[in-house]
């Protein structure tokens, strides 16, 4: 087994063996730029290291070997007090994991190698005890658990001795006693003196980095990120280069484009005389890198060869950590930058346009989440308002609103017509409400999984978590000093995770715009709407799978055309039952006599053969899916408790309300434990007489009617809940009839299919699809029942908690369970596609509009996904992904 790798052994597609940055470095070696000598040491061996909890057979051997190596490129000797060679131990995973797991530098220093540190930086005693003081501190944070605070304190105590307020106003005198104050420190915690052997320091540094893997924050980092646990790090350790030696030295970060806008230029931070550590913690303010140029020309003119030889070579954005010493540039670290949505779509744009990358992976580069992004309505930053705090960025959307800290208080002010922003410490089920009312949703704790993220996300409501830095109080919050009362306006940007203080005006997004159609003349030729426009026109030319639209009205038919949908998967003809008609509907349940019930009926159906016909219209030659009435039909009639009250107030008073009576009579009979496993669905058609054949007829006229027109209709009914063939044969043989009357000679074409969305309906596909023209999965009711959890319970209730254990990464409401209820899926893919070949397959269940889901429907066959119609889009990009 082979542990540790030279960086001219290995390269840039090594990143699970090498982590990202090993990888990288290595990369740059190989490509000849100037990377100091290193070498990594594998995740395999920190996978080894965690799985034992003790040192690594073999491994000592082999750093031995490497070491030697680094030694003789570098000419010195790790820790030689004359001369010595100093290493950085960094950690590096396989995925970018920032800032959460440990790094240690100036390995290598003792008690004797500082003074030949400061011989090699021409007699500069203060720079070498500074950087001992910094491992020690580091060293003992890091590889002791040595409370960081105690030194701290120990260099606040060095500058109130001193009188000073800066760390850079500390001699080197001044240093050196403060190593002797860290010492102690060290010794008292830790329980030895500093380990003085540089190897040993080595092996133990490298063993931290290691364990750092399961450090708590690294931890929840992962479990939000959904990176794997087993993974590991890999560690890499290199010789150290210098940027706090003087003025001819630094540190910086480069981006090849500009990381928030995608335009090419040049990006960057440079902080002369420093180290990385001094850049991360904003100690000083950092120079544009542009003013590198007048700084140190030659180094900034190699750089900016560098960054082009980088970006031809990994052909995208790279972003770049470099160090100068002395007027030498080193490269640290390299990747292939993260990026805003927005600069994702233009980078992609412009790469094709450069020629660098072609159409197929421009669209891979860009995914459906980050056009989610773009879809939303934005804040208008352009007064650059500062933020008051940040937090995790859980559910996107612009919101602003006055702060209100509890659920009564967010449902008693949104009833006055207000906009509120709910702030809460963290939420839990009892919010509810109040999370509802709100527009946005603030709290100081938890991250992307917890309650408030979970449910803001279901509900597509903005939220920010995880604000750490704010004190949530019952009237008040208040980040560092600002108090901010109950009644103030903030703004929440659940896309950034920032607040701020006041009313943020909201923009629509350019992108729906350009879907819509109705874009300002104006913006057409702004980059990001023309890299949307290119790779979406792309998208559609390689997708298989088409994008059918869930929508029951005209008006929402109409946009999800403009949006590019190819028809409508699924029509929920229970949602036009409401309103006014809701009398109608009642008439209905309340019927004594089959001449009442077909008086209910016929009042009905020329309202629903109108709603038809809109759609019809709306999706001319297109398919449109009609599913029959599937909700139990109580919720059509008032609540059995408001019924009960108002009946027996009335008898109270001696009043007569004999057709209250009879509803809530008619309620207590229809009353379920269960609704949703109730009279609902097909076995509502199958129990009242006349209800879906009402329906049917409805559906034919209309498609008679715009075939009158000479319009193209395609109907197709859908029997939803279907659990055994039987059913469905019992409802088709009645449609059929209908259906033969009314269509006549038109021509026209009715399709009849059913949903498959109860589990024992997947298991028998094979027959079912003898009397299916097409078959359309609700995974929805497919989930719900396939793992028992009631769809309108449980996400608010524990699904936080089944994330947090990580029992799933993801609500499998929101995102198909491939292993479970997407095998159902596949099985009556495949049972039904052998008994009737050419079965048209769908799915109309909320997964159809989810990244994720859509590569699945994808892999498994299905000829189409519907969505709602924002959602559509989306689709269409992630289908052009699956396909290529
Ligand atoms: C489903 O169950 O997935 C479905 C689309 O039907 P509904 O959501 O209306 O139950
Ligand atoms: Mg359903």
């Amino acid at each position: 087994e082979k542990y540790v790798y030279d960086f001219a052994e290995g390269n840039k597609d090594m990143k699970d063996l090498l982590g990202g940055k090993g990888a990288n470095l290595a990369e740059m070696t190989n490509l000849g730029l100037p990377v100091p000598a290193g070498f990594t040491i594998t995740t395999e061996a920190c996978q080894r290291y965690l799985a034992r909890g003790t040192h690594v057979e073999g491994l000592g051997d082999e750093i031995d070997q490497h070491l030697a190596a680094l030694e003789r490129a570098m000419g010195r000797k790790l820790g030689d007090p004359a001369d010595p060679l100093l290493v950085s131990v960094r950690s590096g995973a396989k995925f970018s994991m920032p800032g959460m797991m440990e790094t240690v530098l100036n390995v290598g220093l003792n008690d004797d190698s500082v003074a030949g540190l400061s011989r090699q930086a021409g007699g500069n005693d203060r720079f070498a005890w500074d950087s001992y003081r910094r491992l020690i501190q580091m060293f003992g944070k890091t590889v002791c658990d040595v409370p960081g605070e105690e030194f701290e304190e120990a260099l606040h105590q060095a500058k109130v001795a001193k009188g000073v307020k800066d760390d850079v106003q500390l001699d080197a005198d001044d240093l050196r006693a403060l190593v002797s104050a860290y010492k102690k420190v060290f010794a008292k915690h830790v329980g030895h003196d500093f380990p003085q052997d540089p190897r040993h320091q080595l092996d133990l540094a490298i063993e931290a980095v290691f364990r750092s893997w399961n450090a708590d924050r690294a931890v929840l980092y992962r479990r939000q990120e959904r990176i794997p646990a087993d993974l590991g790090t890999a560690v890499n350790v290199v010789a150290m280069v210098f940027g706090n030696l003087g003025p001819d030295s630094g540190t910086g970060v480069a981006f090849t484009r500009d990381p928030a806008t995608g335009e090419s230029g040049i990006y960057g931070d440079y902080l002369q005389n420093a180290q990385g550590e001094d850049v991360v913690a904003g100690i000083r303010n950092t120079l544009p890198l542009a003013d590198l140029e007048k700084i140190d020309k030659k180094s900034y003119d190699e750089l900016l060869r560098i960054m082009a030889t980088l970006e031809g070579h990994y052909h995208d954005l790279c972003d770049i950590e470099f160090t100068i010493e002395r007027g030498k540039l080193w490269m640290l670290q390299t990747r292939v930058g993260k990026r805003t949505a927005a600069a994702a779509f233009t980078i992609a744009a412009q790469l094709v346009e450069e020629g660098v990358i072609d159409l197929d992976e421009a669209v891979t580069r860009v995914s459906g989440a980050q056009l989610a992004q773009l879809m939303f309505p934005r804040f208008d930053l352009s007064a650059d308002p500062a933020p008051l705090t940040r937090g995790v960025g859980a559910s996107p959307g612009a919101a602003f609103g006055e702060v209100v800290f509890t659920s009564a208080a967010a449902v008693a002010r949104a009833g006055e017509g207000k906009n509120v922003i709910l702030v809460r410490r963290e939420t839990n089920p009892d919010d509810l409400p109040g999370m509802i009312a709100a527009q946005g949703i603030l709290t100081s704790r938890g991250g992307k999984t917890s309650h408030a993220a979970v449910v803001a996300r279901g509900m597509g409501k903005t939220c920010v978590c995880g604000a750490d830095d704010i004190e949530v109080g019952r009237d008040r919050f208040t980040v560092r000093g600002q108090v901010v009362h109950e009644g103030d306006v903030i703004s929440v940007d659940g896309t950034t995770g920032r607040v701020y203080l006041g009313e943020v005006p909201v923009r629509p997004s350019e992108v729906v715009q350009y879907f819509e159609g109705d874009l300002d003349p104006a913006l057409a030729n702004e980059p990001l709407v023309s890299a949307v426009h290119m790779l979406m026109t792309h998208a559609d030319e390689k997708a298989r799978l088409k994008v059918r639209t869930n929508a029951d009205t005209g008006a929402d038919a109409a946009r999800a055309r403009r949006f590019g949908a190819h028809g409508i998967g699924l029509c929920r003809t229970e949602h036009m039952f409401l309103g006014d008609r809701r009398e109608l509907v009642e008439r209905l349940i309340l019927a004594r006599t089959e001449a009442e019930r077909n008086d209910a009926l016929s009042a009905l159906q020329p309202l629903q053969r109108a709603d038809f016909l809109d759609i019809f219209r709306e999706m001319n030659g297109l398919p449109v899916t009609v599913r029959l009435i599937d909700p139990p039909l109580h919720e059509f009639l008032p609540s059995l408790e408001d019924l009960a009250v108002q009946v027996a107030v009335a008898k109270a008073r001696g009043e007569d309300s004999p057709r209250d009576e009879r509803m809530l009579a008619a309620v207590r009979r229809m009353h379920e434990q269960n609704p949703m496993l109730g009279l609902r669905g097909v076995r509502l058609g199958l129990v009242i007489p006349g209800l879906f054949g009402m329906q049917v007829r409805a559906i034919a006229e209309a498609a008679v009617a715009l075939a009158a027109e000479g319009g193209r209709p395609r109907p197709e009914i859908m029997v939803p809940l279907v659990g055994a063939v039987q059913e469905l044969e019992t409802v088709r043989a009645e449609a059929e009839k209908i259906i033969a009357e009314v269509v006549g000679d038109s021509g026209v074409e009715v399709l009849i299919g059913t949903m498959i969305e109860v589990p024992r309906a997947a298991l028998t596909a094979g027959q079912i699809a003898e009397a299916a023209e097409f078959f359309s999965f609700g995974t929805n009711d497919l989930t719900q029942m396939g793992w028992g959890f009631s769809r309108d319970d449980v996400e608010g209730a524990f699904f936080w908690r089944y994330l947090e254990l990580g029992i799933f990464g993801i609500s499998p409401f929101e995102s198909i369970d491939r292993d479970g209820v997407g095998r159902l899926v596949r099985i009556a893919a495949e049972e039904g596609r052998a008994a009737r070949p050419g079965l048209k397959l769908g799915v109309c269940g909320e997964h159809g509009g989810d990244p994720e889901s859509v590569h699945f429907f994808h892999e498994v066959g299905l000829d189409y996904v519907s969505c709602s119609p924002f959602r559509v889009p989306v689709a269409r990009l992630e289908a052009g992904r699956a396909a290529i």
